[in-house]
């Protein structure tokens, strides 16, 4: 079968490797069909690394992936045979005291697909544990599937920030992850919703998914329009899902007095910056977001009522062959890409 490669930086090949065996009673092969490319992702591609985990060796990526199951070990009941599933790409050990405690996400051992040096999906078949693997429901497609795992971390991170019904908020960043925010508190009865991005093309995604208020951050400061239209007040919680510099510091200068902030993106310096008197005053609750928990068979149930075109997130589509050129184009914003999957 063929498998994608990363060999370091900017490099990446394809080669043919074995097609996996099942190896335990519970382990079920999957073909896979789309494989989403995420932040992440570029991520390794461009820098080899995400702050200590670091490429040493080849290594396969993708880690949002969706496909058939084709063949099933001895003791697999919950999925058969032809099934359409969605990958949930950590295999945690389940006996820590956070797998115990219902936080897989968190765990020491958890082997995440595409994280060095553990290999992703980015080729034709992989072998999973049944409990990883979650059906599609009627009327959702493979790339549907793939779109789990970043909505997945959206409502994750709504739910750990205690989001009700008629809360303000602002969300900074309108790539994959923040929409999937905004997806999350539409649905979820937000008062006002303020989106700001760099990009005119994900604002207009942020509009078709209920945006109130949408902030192009070449021109203007989300901090300053959020503080002229709440009166003073602030959201009450910012959501940052940019990690680019100062969106850590603006995820906290919107929120209110008392208010959270709650932190999805990755810094590419290792660093987030912050004013220490600012969030001090106004006892903000930072909570940072790992991964999820949980969270991807609602993500799907979601994605399947249609009541917000979610779907729409995938922009393009490319062969496996072509995996590099979705790489480049997705780490340099070209030609309205929001979410590039790779079909298999
Ligand atoms: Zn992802
Ligand atoms: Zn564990």
């Amino acid at each position: 079968m063929k498998a994608a490669f990363l060999l370091g930086k900017n490099r990446v090949v394809i080669e043919d490797i074995p097609v996996p065996e099942i190896k335990k009673d519970t382990d079920v092969l999957v073909r896979i069909k789309s494989v989403g490319i995420c932040g992440s992702d570029i991520h390794y591609y461009l820098e080899g690394k995400i702050g200590s985990q670091i490429v040493e060796d080849k290594i396969i990526l993708g880690h949002e992936a969706a496909g058939e199951v084709v063949d099933t070990g001895k003791a697999v009941t919950r999925v058969k045979k032809g099934q359409r599933v969605a990958l949930e790409p950590g295999i945690s050990c389940g006996v820590c005291e956070h797998c115990i405690g219902g936080k897989p996400n968190l765990c020491p051992d958890v082997k995440f697909f595409g994280t060095p040096p553990v290999d992703g999906a980015l080729k034709e078949f992989v072998v999973m544990p049944e409990e990883n693997l979650i059906s599609l429901p009627e009327g959702l497609d493979y790339n549907d599937g793939v779109l789990s795992e970043p909505l997945a971390i959206g409502l994750y991170g709504v739910k750990l920030s205690g989001f009700s019904v008629g809360e303000d908020v602002a969300i900074i960043g309108a790539g994959p992850i923040g929409l999937s925010v905004l997806f999350s508190v539409k649905l979820g009865g937000a008062k006002r919703i303020f989106v700001s991005d760099l990009l005119p093309y994900r604002l207009e995604m942020a509009k078709k998914l209920g945006a109130d208020r949408v902030v192009d951050a070449r021109r203007e400061k989300i901090e300053n329009i959020v503080r002229a239209e709440t009166g003073g007040r602030g959201v009450d919680i910012g959501y940052e899902a940019a990690g680019k510099g100062e969106t850590f510091r603006q995820s906290t200068e919107v929120a209110r007095i008392g208010g959270r902030t709650v932190i999805y993106g990755i810094p590419e310096d290792d660093r987030m910056e912050f004013d220490a008197h600012s969030v001090r005053r106004k006892e903000l609750r930072i909570i940072n977001v790992r991964r999820s928990a949980h969270a991807a068979k609602l993500a799907l149930e979601l994605i399947a009522e249609r009541r917000l075109p979610f779907s729409s997130l995938i922009t393009h589509e490319f062969p496996l062959e072509r995996i590099e050129e979705a790489l480049k184009m997705a780490a340099e914003y070209r030609d309205g890409i929001i979410k590039a999957v790779i079909k298999l």
